[in-house]
């Protein structure tokens, strides 16, 4: 969304090429503030993505939402794209393209299973079940970061007990550990590796050697995977290079590997993904694109 808007201020057309029915991506569905948009204490992630996605639709921009991209081809001085949205098959031609499509939380395929088994196993944050059905109850959270430690002060204050179990050391903000320490409700164990999760009726079983505990939730909160999934459909020759982690390689313009193609947002490996960071990485790359398509004399 940031990328189109500055991309409509340098005079290019943006279209927005969106998988979900909805625009906002990941913080669509934060119910928590967000710490780090400057000038907006105390909104939550839902409030500001209604905010910017109120400022993007009021935008001469195309959008196909709902749409998967077919495949990606080179053409000429660019790009064709086979889409297909909920109506019809659709081909768009491109000069430059823009990859923003974010991360998804990662677990083994065991845990996955286990979710696929159960809706009392969550597989990442944020979700309305997190929100509005957890209180009053037993959680088992594993993972040791800023989201297995917020969610767990989250639930803390619903009425739930926590374990939060983390195979190594905590890794999440020192705010986060001190408030989650000096909560009685909140039970923090490190170097914690389960030996067997699993399902039996309403509950989650957990194993630790001999001790074996019941949970009304298990919150699966392992980190992230780039959302790349996207590449398969680049022609070999027009496939961005990723890092050993993944994400789409950039360099300080955005610019990926492949000349006319650019990234932006968690999609790449960013220091601190956020959405400022996202927000000012897509405002780079629209620079890029605007820059290189004055350098090759377009
Ligand atoms: C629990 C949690 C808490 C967070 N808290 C904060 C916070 O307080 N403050 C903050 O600034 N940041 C926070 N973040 C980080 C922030 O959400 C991300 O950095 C930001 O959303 C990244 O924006 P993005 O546009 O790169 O990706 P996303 O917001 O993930 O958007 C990606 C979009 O791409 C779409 N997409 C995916 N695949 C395809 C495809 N193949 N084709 C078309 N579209 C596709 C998705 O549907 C989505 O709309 C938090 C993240 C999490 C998970």
């Amino acid at each position: 969304m940031s990328c189109a808007n500055a991309c409509l201020s340098y005079g290019l057309e943006p279209v927005v090429i969106e998988a979900s029915d909805h625009v906002g991506g990941t913080q669509r569905s934060n119910f928590h503030p967000n710490l780090w948009m400057l000038g907006h204490p105390d909104e939550t992630g839902e409030e500001m993505t209604r905010r910017l996605a109120a400022h993007f639709l009021e935008l001469a921009v195309t959008l196909h939402r709902g749409t998967q991209i077919r495949s990606v081809m080179p053409a000429g001085d660019g790009f064709v794209l086979q889409l297909a949205t909920p109506e019809r098959e659709v081909t768009e031609h491109a000069h430059a393209i823009v990859l923003a499509t974010g991360m998804r939380p990662r677990a083994t395929p065991a845990l996955t299973a286990l979710a696929a088994g159960s809706q009392r196993v969550i597989i990442g944050p944020l979700s309305d079940a997190i929100r509005d059905r957890i209180n009053n109850a037993r959680v088992l959270i594993l993972g040791g970061g800023d989201n297995a430690l917020d969610h767990a002060l989250f639930l803390a204050e619903r009425g739930n007990t926590v374990r939060v179990c983390t195979r190594a050391r905590f890794s999440g903000r020192k705010p986060f550990q001190t408030a989650c320490a000096a909560r009685p409700e909140i039970e923090l164990r490190d170097h914690c590796i389960p030996g067997r999760l699993a399902v039996e009726g309403d509950e989650i079983v957990a194993e630790w050697g001999s001790t074996r505990l019941r949970y009304d939730w298990l919150l699966v909160l392992y980190g992230y995977l780039p959302n790349t999934e996207v590449l398969a459909a680049f022609a070999d020759a027009i496939r961005p290079a990723v890092t050993v982690s993944g994400h789409i390689h950039v360099d300080a313009w955005q610019r990926t590997s492949v000349p006319g193609i650019y990234a932006a947002g968690d999609l790449t490996d960013s220091p601190q993904p956020s959405v400022p960071t996202a927000i000012a990485q897509g405002l780079a790359a629209a620079k890029a694109i605007e820059r290189d398509f004055q350098s090759s004399g377009f």
